[in-house]
């Protein structure tokens, strides 16, 4: 067998996000698999569309992630190089998890393995933060809202202990148009542990076309847009606001050595 399988984060949006690695990885494949948008994204860039040039491009829509997974691991299996592609980061709320499930049935049934490497990408949070100035110099937490494969319930409890805990919090997948509820039920939720004036920055589409910074406060936050291009950061008791930028300190008050920052 001479597949290969590279699980690809691509990043944010724009191909100056995107890692070397990512790039080569692409370069290398023969085959490269993913959601319609994020592949439209690369192709049109000058540079993006280059590194598509005569290969098979499978584009699958948004629904489709267990075929995209199957697809990609058949492909490897038959000996092509195959580069599965994901925004952000392939191993967060993303396609690498989907593909090990898989790969794990066949392994119960003996079938032999592509090899695999996965490429990291950065990741929304990273890329809002680094728009927002400095909010997750501290802990912090990511919880998605969606509730499609995480019970509520679970979804509360771990907002809960977050908030009481002090992480910071990024919220991903905030709110659709048909996840509405969800985001006014955190907001509730963190207002029980942190002040309404905590501060709150808002980033959508970050490093994509219609980017949209918004600093707020945990009362006022809903009055603003979010939508599924949105990431949400919520401040902990220490963040604070300076012009544009929402800041954690990387030291807590009261704390006196430095630990190699
Ligand atoms: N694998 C992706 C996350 C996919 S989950 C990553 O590592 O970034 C989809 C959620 O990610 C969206 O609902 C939104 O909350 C967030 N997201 C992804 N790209 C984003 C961007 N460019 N700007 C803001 N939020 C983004």
């Amino acid at each position: 067998m001479n597949g290969k399988l590279y699980l690809v984060g691509i990043g944010p949006g724009s191909l100056e996000h995107m890692t070397y690695a990512a790039r080569r990885a692409i370069e290398e494949s023969q085959v490269i698999i993913g959601y319609r948008v994020y592949i439209d994204w690369i192709a049109g860039d000058p540079v993006g569309s280059s590194l598509l040039e005569g290969k098979q491009i499978i584009r699958k829509e948004i629904t489709e992630e267990r075929v995209r997974a199957r697809l990609s691991i058949e492909k490897a299996c038959e000996g092509s190089i195959v580069a599965l592609i994901s925004g952000g980061d392939v191993g967060i709320y993303a396609m690498a998890g989907l593909v090990f499930e898989i790969l794990s049935e066949r392994k119960e049934s003996k079938t032999q393995l592509p090899p695999i490497e996965v490429i990291p990408g950065i990741t929304a949070a990273q890329a809002a933060a680094s728009l927002l100035g400095a909010p997750l110099m501290n802990d912090f937490a990511c919880i998605s809202l969606s509730d499609l494969l995480t019970p509520w319930d679970q979804i509360a409890r771990r907002l809960q202990a977050a908030a009481q805990a002090d992480f910071v919090i990024c919220l991903y997948n905030p709110q659709s148009h048909r996840r509405t509820w969800q985001i006014q039920e955190a907001r509730r939720i963190l207002l029980h542990y942190r002040s309404p004036e905590t501060p709150v920055g808002i980033v959508s589409n970050a490093y994509r076309e219609g980017q949209e910074i918004v600093i707020t406060t945990l009362e006022e936050m809903t009055h603003h847009p979010i939508h599924m291009s949105t990431v949400v950061i919520i401040g902990n008791r220490s963040t604070w606001v300076l012009d544009k930028w929402l800041i954690t300190p990387r030291r807590f008050s009261g704390s006196s050595c430095g630990d190699g920052f």
